[in-house]
């Protein structure tokens, strides 16, 4: 007898790319296509692991999957390689936000650090203007196909090193050139937000919004840092913020210990997961990047473990994102299929989770509106 499995979600049953998606957490130099990475490449004279699209994509796949931190970053060394000319920054903002469109997105926030992109004589102003350039013809391309989206760039610092003030104030200086907000980067762990305080005390002052990660490469301590110090309004991933929840199985006797489910679990939440909770702080959670890189390692294996439904159920403002399409070889509508096929969500489940990021969204409150709008419509016509 030939068993058919029924669909798991059957009203799902179309491309996931048609619905209406915000990006919040998308890394400009984790988003090239490989093609574009060849002839940039070519052009500067850097010499890349392949010339083949194909097989330079699956190099970067498998770097970033090896579960070496020094493979992970080398990927990294060579898109940032072919982003230091104007044309260069121009061409790959363009197509990131022509990419984003051909994924469903109507919105998106892009992250980068200006500052990696200084190596062939440009200053800090002239590559977030190449970079808005770039966005801006992006956004023209895309409405010459029918199509709208908003796209706005998040200004990072690199925590390692020492230019958290002066990156500051650029990204205060754009602020009515496309930059939406500020974030710091690379290694989490060692590197607290209060070694910033300064650069986030100026930005406060100047009524900037700051986004920080914390919680992916380091614990509590850094998502609390983050928020004390960095006066963060999201956290770029915040998943370990799931540390500081406790679940309580009591045992039913009588009732078979698999079948143990957390409907009977007693949840405690700590001070601080109940700040972020309560107060609606935005977690950035980027499943498979999460997966890649043992963000989530200390809640089990695979994707199943991620906490990522547990914080949803526990009504934390959850937001779904990519982190670097190009490493990890995702799209967001990959992503929510992935939350479809693992978690069972509904087309529900994907318009709250898709509200949240509009409603967390650095807009202004009647843009926000009429986005939220335009989703719920969208949806309200799929159902
Ligand atoms: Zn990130």
């Amino acid at each position: 007898m030939t068993e058919t499995i029924p669909d798991a979600a059957p009203d799902l049953d179309f491309d996931l790319k048609v619905l209406p998606k915000v990006s919040l957490h998308d890394h400009l130099d984790g988003g090239l296509r490989p093609a574009t990475i060849i002839e940039l490449a070519e052009a500067a004279g850097h010499t890349l692991p392949s010339t083949d699209p194909v097989a330079l994509g699956e190099w970067f796949r498998e770097s970033a999957d090896s579960g070496s931190l020094v493979r992970y970053l080398e990927t990294f060394d060579h898109t940032i390689a072919v982003m230091q000319t104007k044309e260069g920054l121009f061409r790959v903002a363009k197509e990131f936000v022509e990419d984003l469109a051909d994924d469903g997105v109507v919105y998106g926030e892009v992250r980068w650090a200006p500052e990696q992109h200084l190596q062939k004589g440009l200053s800090l102003d002239e590559v977030v203007e190449a970079v808005q350039a770039g966005l801006e013809a992006g956004v023209d391309a895309v409405a010459e196909t029918g199509r709208d989206i908003q796209v706005g760039q998040l200004i990072t610092a690199m925590r390692h090193a020492d230019r958290s003030q002066e990156i500051a104030e650029l990204a205060v200086r754009h602020r009515n050139n496309g930059a939406v907000g500020f974030d710091i980067a690379g290694a989490e762990d060692g590197f607290l937000p209060s070694r910033f305080k300064d650069a986030f005390t100026y930005l406060a002052q100047h009524n900037f919004p700051a986004t920080v990660h914390a919680g992916e490469a380091a614990g509590l301590e850094s998502i609390q840092s983050a928020l004390v110090d960095g006066r963060a309004l999201r956290l770029g991933h915040g998943v370990r913020i799931a540390e500081d929840v406790t679940i309580e199985f009591e045992e039913d006797e009588g009732a078979d210990a698999d079948e143990v489910d957390d409907t009977i679990g007693m949840v405690t939440l700590g001070e601080l997961a109940s700040w972020v909770r309560d107060r609606g702080i935005a977690l950035e959670i980027c499943p498979s990047s999460n997966l890649q890189t043992g963000a989530i390692a200390g809640f089990g294996e695979g994707i199943e473990s991620h906490p990522l439904d547990m914080l949803y159920q526990l009504g934390f403002n959850v937001t779904i994102n990519t982190d670097n399409r190009l490493m990890s070889g995702v799209t967001l509508t990959d992503e929510f299929e992935l939350l479809v096929e693992t978690f069972d969500y509904d087309l529900d489940d994907l318009l709250e989770l898709t509200l949240n990021a509009a409603e967390a969204a650095f807009l202004p409150l009647e843009e926000k509106e009429a986005l939220v709008e335009y989703i719920n419509e969208a949806y309200s016509d799929l159902g």
